[in-house]
């Protein structure tokens, strides 16, 4: 079964073409390398020991995609393909929201064209919004969101629902991915974040690298275990296989289904710095530092429905996701570069 990948060069979507590849799937990759490397295809080839097909494209380009469609006649769309820094969908929404909302809408147009029913997405945690409730569950209320990233997200969730109440085999799953970290085992594959991280993993990663001096820890004082934010960290490998989860599913159930991604278990800031020293053996310099705005005190999943319903589940720990990111970011220090 061929599965295109909309922004399958990226993070995630690069640990989902290896795990697709493995479980008999053909990927195949369709990127305009806005945040990505096509290094990272070689490597995912590297790991796989065969070749992959891609094609560099922007996928808000009808033509381009319709050329791609004819070629490969794909069975399913995986939609990577989006902006997702916060701080600048706060500097440029417009931006924001032009891409990651033509890139839906020109997949859903050009995958009715030539009948291509399957459709995962990639939604986020942030669609819960500020008044999240913990753990968080598929059927919460979603909105309240504090960015036009997440407003992106949420979005797109309403564009996909509607689309599948007209369209009547159209088979939509989104996937609600809780907070994505670490890399896979063989060091080969990674997040290659450009500039100064914002999120927490690859800046800590960077400060045991030397590439930065110390953690700043947004805030000690949220009532958590031990005051720092707490999230739901989660093994970008074990996500890539909720893909390969999400496409089982969707061959067996039209209409919408919505799956959290997540472990089920919290875990605060200064937890991970203590599992990463840990597990590496590298001591991570923090400061802690005034709360970052927006933050919420804690987010994590209750990823129950998709054990239910995919028979899908978290199984690597905290240690796992820090060693595994530290493998990636010593062997590549420079990322794809
Ligand atoms: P990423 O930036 O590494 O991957 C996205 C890929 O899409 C990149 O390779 C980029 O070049 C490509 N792309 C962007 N716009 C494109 C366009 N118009 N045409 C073709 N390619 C385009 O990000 P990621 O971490 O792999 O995230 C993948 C998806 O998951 C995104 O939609 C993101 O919003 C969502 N998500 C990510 C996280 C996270 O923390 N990483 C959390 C929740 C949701
Ligand atoms: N965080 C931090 N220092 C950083 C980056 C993040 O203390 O340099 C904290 C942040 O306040 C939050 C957690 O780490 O509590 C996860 O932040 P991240 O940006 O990775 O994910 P998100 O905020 O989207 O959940």
């Amino acid at each position: 079964m061929k599965v295109l990948l909309a922004g399958g060069a990226g993070y995630i979507g690069s640990h989902t073409a290896v795990e697709l590849s493995k479980a008999g799937y053909d990927p195949v990759i369709v990127d305009n390398y806005s945040n990505s490397s096509p290094i990272a295809i070689s490597r995912c080839e590297e790991i796989l020991g065969k070749s992959l097909t891609f094609y560099e494209a922007d996928v808000t380009d009808k033509e381009a995609l319709r050329a791609i469609f004819t070629k490969e006649q794909p069975d399913a769309v995986i939609h990577f393909a989006g902006f997702k820094s916060v701080d600048e969908s706060v500097r440029m929404p417009l931006l924001y929201y032009r891409n990651n909302i033509d890139t839906t809408l020109s997949l859903l147009e050009v995958m009715r064209e030539y009948d291509v029913s399957s459709f995962i997405f990639s939604s986020s945690a942030t669609v819960y919004g500020e008044n999240a409730q913990i753990p968080c569950v598929e059927t919460d209320p979603t909105g309240g969101c504090t960015n036009p990233y997440g407003w992106t997200k949420l979005m797109n969730e309403e564009i996909l629902k509607d689309a599948a109440l007209a369209i009547t085999n159209l088979r939509v799953v989104l996937l609600r991915y809780f907070n994505p970290a670490g890399a896979h085992e063989s060091g080969l594959i990674g997040e290659d974040p450009k500039g100064i991280p914002n999120n927490l993993m690859p800046y800590v990663t960077q400060v045991a690298s030397g590439k930065l001096p110390f953690l700043k820890v947004f805030g000690n004082d949220y009532p958590t275990v031990d005051g720092s934010g707490v999230r739901d960290f989660i093994h970008v490998v074990d996500l890539a296989k909720g893909h390969v989860a999400a496409l089982e599913y969707a061959k067996n159930h039209t209409g919408v289904e919505i799956f959290n991604l997540g472990t089920g278990r919290g875990v605060s800031v200064l937890e991970l710095v203590n599992a990463f020293v840990d597990s590496t053996g590298v001591d991570i310099p923090y400061e802690i530092v005034d709360r970052r705005p927006g933050d919420l005190a804690e987010v994590w999943a209750n990823p129950s429905k998709a054990k239910e319903l995919m028979n899908w589940q978290a199984t690597k720990t905290i240690g796992d996701i820090c060693a595994d990111a530290w493998r990636w970011q010593s062997n590549n220090p420079q990322g794809y570069e």
